[in-house]
């Protein structure tokens, strides 16, 4: 079995990237985003503060999540029910940036997503894939790009999906996510001393799957000599 991991922060592109590199190379894609996001959806309908690791806790049993893939898209099911079209909006991103940081929710997702890559060839993205969930991935990528591209990349996003946004609240909410996915204490989002930092600024979606295609057939063609 095959993993790569792609991490960076918000806006870097990583499931554009990691969307074509799933259609490209037959890999399963699993967005570990949108399993935080289902948990800070969660919090969000039970008024539960998403910060309170102790109260969160309290809901493991009745927190049932799990993923379908429905023609090449991975939806996200919360007890049964398909809420993929209800975790992207910024009120659920910052839920799922406050749940990220509790000790006890990544552990619970630890196991998960760990279990795909033992049954699957994986193009895993998040923020700590390369550091913590997969730390023997044979290809690790971190992605990074300029603020004003990031800001604008999730702006056309959300415009896309009909949110009411401007792009400066865009800009403060990322940066808002930005501290705090890079300052907390466990698995924060930092490069792998392993990891290829692959900074698209300025890319369009081809040239950074152009750049990424060749840091995986560098690294797995290696691996594949070795075997
Ligand atoms: O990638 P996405 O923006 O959908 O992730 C939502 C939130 O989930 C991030 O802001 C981050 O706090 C958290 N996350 C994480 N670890 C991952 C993936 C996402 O902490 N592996």
């Amino acid at each position: 079995m095959y993993s790569i991991a792609i991490d960076g922060p918000s806006g870097s592109g990583k499931s554009t990237l990691a969307k074509s590199l799933s259609k490209k190379l037959g890999y399963l894609y699993i967005d570990t985003g949108a399993m935080y996001r289902t948990i800070g959806l969660f919090a969000y309908r039970n008024g539960i503060d998403p910060s309170d690791g102790e109260e969160m806790s309290k809901h493991f049993d009745e927190i049932d999540i799990d993923i379908e893939w429905k023609d090449g898209a991975q939806h996200m099911f919360l007890c049964g029910e398909d809420v993929t079209d209800f975790i992207r909006t910024p009120e659920i991103s910052m839920y799922a940036s406050a749940v990220s940081a509790i000790p006890s929710v990544r552990e619970f997702l630890l196991d998960k997503q760990r279990d795909f890559a033992k049954h699957h060839n994986v193009i895993m993205d998040g923020r700590d894939i390369g550091t913590v969930i997969l730390p023997n991935a044979d290809v690790k990528i971190f992605l990074r790009a300029g603020h004003a591209d990031r800001a604008k990349r999730r702006y056309d996003e959300l415009i896309a999906r009909g949110e009411d946004v401007t792009y400066e609240k865009v800009l403060r909410d990322m940066e808002q996510r930005d501290h705090n996915d890079s300052t907390r204490a466990l698995a924060p989002c930092v490069p792998a001393a392993d990891a290829v930092i692959l900074d698209n600024t300025g890319f369009e979606p081809e040239e950074t799957l152009g750049k990424a295609l060749e840091i995986i057939d560098g690294k797995i063609g290696i691996l594949q000599e070795k075997k």
